[in-house]
């Protein structure tokens, strides 16, 4: 978030003896003479405008650094002051600087001061309720009633029975896929597309937020609000950030694509590999097997299912196995008896 400054305004403090309100820059009540107190707080003159200051002087004074209190009579002194203008004290050592950088408008003012501008999100406070009781013990209940029911299902899980059982049947399933090295067309930011891609349908798309001004970035700011300089003088700042756009495209590229998938299955243990004769632009794709045993117990028939052919040749129908079966009737480990 970069801050930005619109510009300087007056402020005014209020004296303590008299109540007169006196301009910021003024050291001495203009009413009475009182001098003003080390902990004035400025306000602004009109909440809901910005009368930005013309006067170079009063600027490069806001600028200069904050003003600061003489040790030996209090009187407020320009920040380059080496002597007091009252008391012609010696500034040098153990002058107070005024505190600088505090945010002088409160929530009703910025508020009143953004109706002509959009409300910035980052400085939108969401106040947070503490949550009722009744939600307290519903969430309670709720987290126990998840322990209670993960014990239950890790118990299930992990409570096995071992089984004798018989190969009913063995079924593989396996596949290959074919590739062939095709012009495909792609979309990307146009900073990821290769140099020498033919790119078409380009648009300019929202891509990210920047604290900083980028090629094609559109400027999102927030409302304007003063902070004090320690002089008097307020400054009007603004936080900004800008939404950075993109050309995105659409590209031609050549690439690898699946064109067909060569699938061979069968009962039995003895599997075979789909094959076919390929083109010059064309390869096999990662191939997938799948082996799947049904087991029958006196009672019941289990499913069983591997990529495991060494194990799946082992399970020829009407061989006796043991295997193990969980809570929730799913084989985990089989075993040739
Ligand atoms: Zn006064
Ligand atoms: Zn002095």
């Amino acid at each position: 978030m970069a801050r930005k400054v619109l510009g300087y305004i007056e402020l005014v403090w209020t004296c303590d003896s008299c109540g007169t309100r006196n301009p910021g820059a003024i050291r001495s009540c203009t009413s009475c003479g009182a001098p003003q107190p080390i902990d004035v707080k400025f306000e602004r003159v009109d909440p809901a405008t910005f009368n930005f200051i013309k006067d170079e002087a009063l600027i490069r004074m806001a600028k200069a650094g904050p003003d600061k209190h003489c040790p030996y009579c209090g009187t407020r002194n320009l920040a380059e002051a080496q002597i007091c203008v009252k008391c012609g004290g010696d500034l040098t050592v153990g002058a107070t600087s005024r505190p600088v950088g505090e945010i002088i408008e409160d929530e009703t003012d910025l508020v009143q001061a953004a109706s002509t501008n959009q409300a910035d999100p980052t400085r939108q406070k969401v106040e947070r309720k503490p949550l009722p009781k009744w939600a307290l013990i519903v969430m309670i209940l709720a987290i126990l009633a998840c322990c209670v029911f993960g014990v239950m299902y890790l118990t299930r899980m992990n409570q096995t029975d071992q089984l004798d059982a018989t190969v009913s049947q063995a079924y593989w399933q396996r596949q290959v896929p074919v590739e062939a090295y095709q012009l495909v067309r792609a979309s990307d930011w146009e900073s990821n597309i290769p140099s020498n891609a033919q790119t078409y349908d380009c648009q300019m798309r929202y891509r990210y937020d920047s604290d900083t001004p980028k090629q094609n970035s559109e400027e999102v700011c927030g409302t304007p609000y003063t902070i004090d300089t320690g002089t008097g003088v307020g400054e009007v700042v603004q936080d900004c950030y800008y939404k950075v756009y993109e050309e995105y495209c659409s590209y031609d590229t050549m690439q690898w694509v699946v064109i067909t998938t060569l699938v061979e299955d069968g009962y039995g243990t003895n599997a075979i590999w789909p094959s076919t004769s390929l083109t010059m632009d064309q390869r096999f794709g990662t191939s997938t097997e799948r082996y799947t045993i049904t087991f029958s117990t006196r009672s019941e028939e289990y499913q069983y299912t591997t990529t495991d052919y060494s194990l799946f040749q082992q399970a020829v129908p009407g061989s006796d196995w043991v295997i193990e079966v969980n809570g929730f009737g799913d084989i985990t480990a089989i075993s040739p008896d």
